[in-house]
């Protein structure tokens, strides 16, 4: 593999098991959520991303049945090699769903992807980030680019939601009203605490105490819930 300090596979073994790799691809196309710095894991170079795609497919045995694929952006900054490699790993590996990311923009490409790997008998679940369905927080202070406020027209493309909880702002009720608005229009929710990192946005110590003390309790053992209390919880990045 080239050199790369990230950690590229691992396994999620709490809840919907899974295996997970962290793929590399052309870039974000959005690249403006204000929270966000891991956008910086892509390159233009195909064939080097194509090359340590392929190596870290390699890896996953198929175990659960489960691949979850993230590429630090939306599956159509994979190249066609890396997607093909996917589709026939899932087979050989007898996956029978797989989950992938994908920006509100490109929600125009989850149909043809459905197609390509149902034809094989692979569910796919396709994940957006919602991060918050206070759309004017959302827009005007997260840049997320979602331009669309119902939670049934976000959620009509779409199976699993994320959500980011642990800032400036938020409170107990709104949190709440996050994670079952969440619940109630997708099969999973995925939380990410908010940790520090390169950009203006900063994690609030007050408002991750409340989650932790008054939702994370509600919500630890809810087997439609995924919580990272850290962004390399599920073993990638
Ligand atoms: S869409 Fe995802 S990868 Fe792109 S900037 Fe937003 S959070 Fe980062």
């Amino acid at each position: 593999m080239e050199n790369d300090s990230l950690t590229r596979y691992s396994e999620i073994i709490e809840k919907n098991r899974r295996e997970i790799v962290l793929l590399r691809g052309a870039g974000c196309k959005w690249r403006r959520c204000a929270f966000c710095d891991y956008h910086l894991d892509f390159s233009s170079d195909e064939d080097s991303n194509f090359a340590l795609n392929q190596e870290v497919l390699g890896q996953v045995t198929g175990k659960y049945g489960r691949l979850e694929v993230i590429n630090s952006g939306s599956f159509v900054d994979l190249d066609r090699r890396t997607l093909g490699r996917i589709l026939d790993i899932s087979i050989e590996k007898k996956i029978t769903e797989i989950h992938f990311e994908c920006h509100w923009i490109h929600r125009g490409a989850v149909a043809a992807l459905r197609k390509a790997f149902e034809a094989h008998g692979i569910q796919t679940k396709i994940k957006i980030g919602v991060e918050t369905f206070d759309a004017l927080y959302r827009e005007q202070v997260l840049l997320k680019g979602i331009d669309e406020t119902s939670p049934a027209k976000i959620a009509a493309c779409f199976d699993e939601v994320c959500l980011l909880l642990g800032l400036d702002g938020q409170t107990e009720a709104s949190m709440r009203c996050d994670i079952e608005t969440g619940l109630a229009y997708f099969e999973r929710v995925c939380i990410n605490i908010m940790v520090e990192n390169t950009t203006r946005i900063k994690p609030s110590p007050p408002v991750i105490d409340t989650f932790m003390k008054k939702l994370y309790p509600v919500y630890k053992d809810d087997g439609r819930v995924d919580i990272l209390l850290n962004n390399t919880d599920f073993g990638v990045g």
